[in-house]
């Protein structure tokens, strides 16, 4: 068994590692510092990230408004945001020879389209700067000891001052800080799509229209909703107003196993006030089908599928509809229920709610307040976010934090 001695260990060889390690040897060339890696390949969510684009973060300068998409670590964030966020991002990426692009969304990639670039960057700032990565260093064990810390590999033992823990999702790695005292909220997915078992929605695939979604208790009342674009899918729902509601509801949904109900409001109007619309049209289209002409701005497919789920012929004459169909065109529109029956990932992008309970961190430098000397960053922790760019923000903006933190003190 090998032993090596290092200023500053650093658990993880993703995107919060190697921010942590660049931004800590800018500041302090002399550390001795080294990435373990357990697998062969460092970065490799990277690699994966945004379609192989790698969605970088978000075009929000705002600290206090970008906290507000995640729905776990909004209120942590807003000091570190306050020190690195996205416009820091931009500068420390375009300073080292990577533009970035935004996208009409907000969304923010390098110009080149290639998550290529990312990687490249951060493994050659890392070469340029001699931080050591050591792959298929699958840590299993860590204690304090006099220096600081002893760190174990199947491998080797590495004594080190400070320690870095930026495992991303690691169950072993969570299990193993909770053996030495950290609490760690129990992971479960985030960012999913909802999957509905009626053929007649189904049809409408491929169909985007702005809507607020319901989350409904067991006595039908909403304790939860968004509003968006929600998408159908050949599946069920999915789309940004649905991913929202994944994402909040995540531990809620989870404990229900994806068995619940929910409520669509296709327009965001009163009852009444749809009905008084009806009434008119009754009144100006009265020898006009039904399904003629563009009513309440909504796809026409959309318009005959809710016609039929309230039981009205789309063929039907506006003339020949009585009170209470209208009544019941217009609840439909504002109350359409449907039974979710399980998730599906959303394009591969799965990411996970859990990690280390965030009262257990000082945000100032990401540092453990249970074992001084140790930090932890990205998805170890317990902060995730919508998608568009936001997770890698919170590694970006824990790594540098770190890197601060550690420079000033060791
Ligand atoms: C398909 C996909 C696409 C995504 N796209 C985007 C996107 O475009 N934009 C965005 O913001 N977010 C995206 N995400 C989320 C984003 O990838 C993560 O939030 C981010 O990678 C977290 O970074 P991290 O450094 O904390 O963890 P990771 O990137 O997961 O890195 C952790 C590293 O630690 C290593 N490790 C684990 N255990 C050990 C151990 N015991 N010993 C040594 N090493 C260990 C792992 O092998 C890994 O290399 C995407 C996620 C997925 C799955």
């Amino acid at each position: 068994m090998e032993n090596f001695t290092y200023d500053v260990v650093i658990v993880g060889g993703g995107a919060a590692g190697f921010f942590t390690a660049i931004n800590l040897a800018e500041a302090r060339p002399e550390l001795k510092i080294v990435i373990l890696e357990k697998s062969k390949a460092v970065l490799q969510k990277v690699r994966i990230s945004g379609g192989g684009r790698c969605n970088v973060t978000h075009a929000e300068f705002d600290p206090k408004t970008i906290t507000t998409y995640y729905p776990r670590g909004e209120k942590e964030l807003l000091g570190p945001f306050h020190k690195f966020m996205t416009g820091d991002t931009v500068a420390w990426f375009e300073d080292r020879g990577v533009p970035l692009k935004i996208e009409e969304d907000g969304r923010m990639f390098p110009v080149s389209d290639s998550s290529q670039s990312i990687i490249d960057c951060l493994e050659s700032e890392a070469d340029r700067l001699n931080i050591e990565v050591k792959l298929s260093q699958n840590v299993i064990d860590f204690k304090t000891v006099d220096i600081g810390f002893q760190v174990n590999t199947a491998l080797a033992n590495y004594t080190t001052k400070r320690l870095v823990i930026t495992a991303g999702s690691s169950k072993k790695i969570w299990q193993l800080l909770s053996r030495k005292g950290h609490t760690i909220v129990s992971p479960v997915p985030s960012l999913f799509t909802f999957n509905i078992d009626v053929p007649e929605l189904l049809a409408l695939q491929g169909l985007s229209q702005p809507a607020e979604v319901q989350l409904l208790d067991a006595n039908q009342k909403p304790w939860l909703s968004q509003s968006g674009p929600v998408l159908v899918t050949h599946w069920g729902l999915s789309g940004p107003g649905i991913l929202k509601l994944s994402a909040v509801g995540a531990r809620e949904l989870s404990a229900c196993d994806y068995n619940f109900k929910i409520r669509i409001r296709w327009v965001e109007m009163q009852t009444e006030q749809l009905e008084e619309i009806f009434k008119k049209l009754r009144l100006d289209r009265a020898k006009q089908q039904l399904n003629n002409g563009n009513v309440l701005e909504m796809p026409k497919r959309l318009w005959n599928y809710l016609l039929r789920r309230s039981d009205l012929d789309p063929t039907d004459l506006w003339s020949d509809q009585s009170n209470k169909n209208l009544k019941k065109l217009s609840a439909t529109i504002i109350g359409d229920q449907y039974a979710v029956v399980g998730k599906s990932t959303y394009k591969d992008e799965f990411v996970t709610a859990g990690g280390v309970v965030l009262q257990e961190i000082n945000f100032k430098s990401f540092e453990s307040r249970v074992i001084p000397g140790l930090h932890l960053a990205g998805e170890v922790i317990d902060v995730d976010a919508l998608t568009g760019g936001f997770n890698f923000q919170n590694a970006w903006t824990g790594g540098y934090l770190i890197a601060q933190g550690i420079a000033s003190s060791l």
